[in-house]
């Protein structure tokens, strides 16, 4: 246990420090039983093209339906996985269902390119590459209908690394974003080399983009960069017409939100988009 000393000298226990390490310890056992037994849930937040409306895909969004605490967001566990190898098993498990559901959707006839979150500790693997070549061919999913959303602060982890598991990604034809774009840390460099198709705009720019003349200066610059490199730009965290009305106005393609659509149950992707124009029909 942890230990700390008190004025007088004397060891005391300390309950908060100890009470972190084995809840920490009790999260990564269950989930290991979650992923065996069926315990995640991918909810799917559309992704709109912003002048017309027209679904352009979906992100995955993972949830834990927990026995006794019910349905947990990803930050209740997503943080404690990514240190622990666990997350290895998590990101193939919630890279399964994704393409699982894609299937189901484009066998009722409709083709929607998916996205999955990938943490650092799943991009990382020398292996991944090929597992998700694996997975691609399982499901006969072309490359082309996956994202991979990554986030700036893993590619500057080991860039030299990362490029080269990226190349092979890319390879596949899997389309690769820098999720939360904007708010990593990070030098600029890594657009250049990297094979990115996407940047996404960390929500905390775009919430109140129609009524902050700053946030509106950072998104008019980075949908300036985006274009000079040919990378495409999701505005994320969207909430109001607003917001969605100036983001059309500056000419950002695509976005996200919960003024369009919260994350959905995957049953009610198709019912969401049956009341929209531009459903991608495959059949
Ligand atoms: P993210 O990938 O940036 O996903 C966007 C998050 O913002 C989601 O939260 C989504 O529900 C939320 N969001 C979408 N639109 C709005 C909006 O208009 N307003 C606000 N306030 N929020 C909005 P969620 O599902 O709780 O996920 C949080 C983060 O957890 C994700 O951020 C991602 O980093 C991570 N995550 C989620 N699913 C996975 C997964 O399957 N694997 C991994 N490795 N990470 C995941
Ligand atoms: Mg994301
Ligand atoms: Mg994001
Ligand atoms: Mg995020």
């Amino acid at each position: 246990y942890t230990a700390k000393r008190n004025r007088s000298g004397t060891a005391m226990y300390d309950a908060e420090a100890d009470s972190h390490s084995s809840e920490q310890l009790g999260v990564i056992g269950e989930l290991h039983r979650a992923i065996a037994g069926d315990e995640l849930v991918l909810h799917y937040q559309p992704k709109v093209a912003t002048g017309t409306g027209e679904l352009v895909g979906v992100e995955a969004l993972v949830r834990w339906q927990h026995p006794v605490r019910g349905l947990l967001p990803p930050g209740e566990f997503i943080p404690q996985a990514e240190d622990d190898e666990i997350i290895v098993a998590l990101t193939d498990a919630i890279l399964e269902m994704a393409l699982v559901q894609h299937r189901t959707w484009r066998d009722a006839g409709v083709e929607l390119p998916v996205a999955v979150n990938i943490a650092a500790g799943g991009l990382y693997d020398n292996a991944f590459p090929d597992r998700v070549a694996a997975a691609l061919a399982r499901h006969e999913v072309p490359g082309a209908m996956l994202t991979l959303e990554i986030t700036e602060t893993s590619i500057i982890t080991d860039p030299a690394e990362v490029q080269t598991i990226l190349d092979r990604l890319r390879d596949l034809g899997v389309k690769l974003s820098i999720d939360d774009f904007g708010t990593g840390y990070s030098s600029m460099a890594y657009l250049q080399t990297m094979p990115l198709t996407e940047l996404k705009i960390d929500r905390r720019f775009i919430g109140s983009v129609h009524e902050s003349p700053s946030d509106e200066a950072i998104v008019r610059a980075i949908l300036e960069l985006a274009r000079a490199l040919g990378l495409k730009v999701v505005a994320e965290g969207v909430e109001s017409a607003d917001a969605l009305a100036l983001l059309e106005t500056m000419g950002c393609p695509f976005a996200q939100g919960y003024h369009m659509s919260r994350p959905l149950p995957a049953g009610d992707v198709l019912t969401w988009a049956a009341g929209r124009v531009g459903v991608p029909v495959n059949s």
